[in-house]
């Protein structure tokens, strides 16, 4: 597994996959841990189908990714690896996106640190709250003092296809393209930030918001993308845009195990969020292939992000996240294949 002292490669696309212990309900059941972290970049998962068995490796599959983390893995590691070396990017005028992928209750959540239930963790120490507080110490650094840059955050959820403002009570917001294939997200809340602490409030308002189900709009989060984008502004008449990093807190990936149920919008949820994963993992491979022709506007998702798959100034980081239980195994694989053909 990963240490602090490994060094970090920077890239212009980096794929990791991040193992979560089993949980008690798991332990009581007695489930079987079927994933191993054998090497720096490396998992393993052993079907249920054969019999498990460490020593025979003839079953198993292996995958491999940039990184891989296992179980022992901090928060604080996990982000070194993946959104720290992106942070300082934006400052050096990148647009950065750090995707958290993989099935509901895989620790997507619980690895970016916007769980403000507080029940498990502590959320201040996910990717949201160590990017808050990096942002602020670049911005304080001899390095980029010159630069005289404003930080700005916004927050907003994609359900279903449509924009809602996390920081302005969920209020349904129109996506918009020019001519000039910009797009926009019109009215957007953009709130100026000066410390980390702020932005942690700015996240912990915005996540209460999205889990209180007070209008018919997504009671269930785990159906949504929710998009924390911290924004650097250079302090000119225009307050032109720098740099920008999105952290994106993917909809649960456990596709088509919802095809049983009748209920229309399930299936509508559903299709939606497949649909827009598969974007994603075009774009992104479009990116890594330094393509013309990036699909965005197969999906809200992608649109909205648009900015950040084109040109030299892109920067991605995927962290796939995976349940280590027997149970979960189909769902697990779902999802390493996913990780292994984006880049
Ligand atoms: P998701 O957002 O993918 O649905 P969560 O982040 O909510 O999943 O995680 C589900 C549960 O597992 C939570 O109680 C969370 O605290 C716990 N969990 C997830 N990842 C880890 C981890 N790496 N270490 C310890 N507990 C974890
Ligand atoms: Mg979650």
């Amino acid at each position: 597994p990963i240490s602090a002292t490994d060094q970090i490669e920077p890239c212009r696309i980096c794929v990791c996959v991040r193992k979560r212990p089993l949980n008690n309900k798991e332990i009581n059941r007695k489930e079987i841990d079927v994933v191993s972290v054998p090497g720096k970049g490396a998992l393993l998962v052993h079907e249920p189908k054969q019999k498990v068995d460490l020593t025979k490796y003839l079953d198993n599959q292996i995958f491999h990714f940039d990184y891989s983390f296992d179980e022992t893995t901090t928060n604080d590691l996990v982000y070194k690896f993946t959104a720290k070396p992106l942070v300082q990017s934006i400052f050096d005028g990148c647009m950065a996106t750090c995707f958290a992928y993989g099935q509901t209750g895989s620790g997507k959540t619980h690895t970016m640190g916007g769980d403000f239930t507080g029940r498990q963790q502590n959320s201040a120490k996910g990717i949201y709250a160590l990017s808050a507080q990096d942002v602020f110490v670049c911005l304080n650094h001899r390095k980029y003092s010159n630069l005289d840059l404003s930080v700005y955050v916004s927050f907003f959820e994609i359900y279903n296809g449509k924009v809602y403002d996390l920081l302005n009570k969920k209020a349904k917001l129109r996506v918009l393209e020019d001519d000039r294939q910009q797009v926009q997200v019109v009215g957007l809340e953009e709130v100026y930030v000066t410390t980390p602490e702020e932005v942690i409030k700015m996240i912990q308002a915005g996540s209460a918001c999205r889990t209180s189900g007070q209008t018919s709009v997504n009671a269930n989060s785990s159906r949504s993308h929710a998009v924390l984008q911290i924004v650097l502004r250079r302090n000119d008449r225009a307050t032109t845009l720098h740099g920008k990093f999105s952290l994106v807190d993917l909809a649960g990936n456990e596709r088509g195990t919802d095809v049983s149920s009748n209920d229309r919008s399930t299936l509508v949820e559903t299709a939606e969020i497949n649909r827009s994963l598969l974007a994603l993992k075009e774009c992104i491979r479009s990116l890594g292939k330094n393509s013309d022709h990036i699909p965005f506007r197969m999906s809200t998702l992608t649109k909205v992000l648009r900015d950040s798959f084109i040109g030299e100034k892109s920067r991605t980081c995927m962290i796939a996240m995976v349940s280590p239980g027997m149970a979960s195994c189909e769902y697990t694989m779902n999802t390493l294949r996913y990780a292994d053909r984006v880049k």
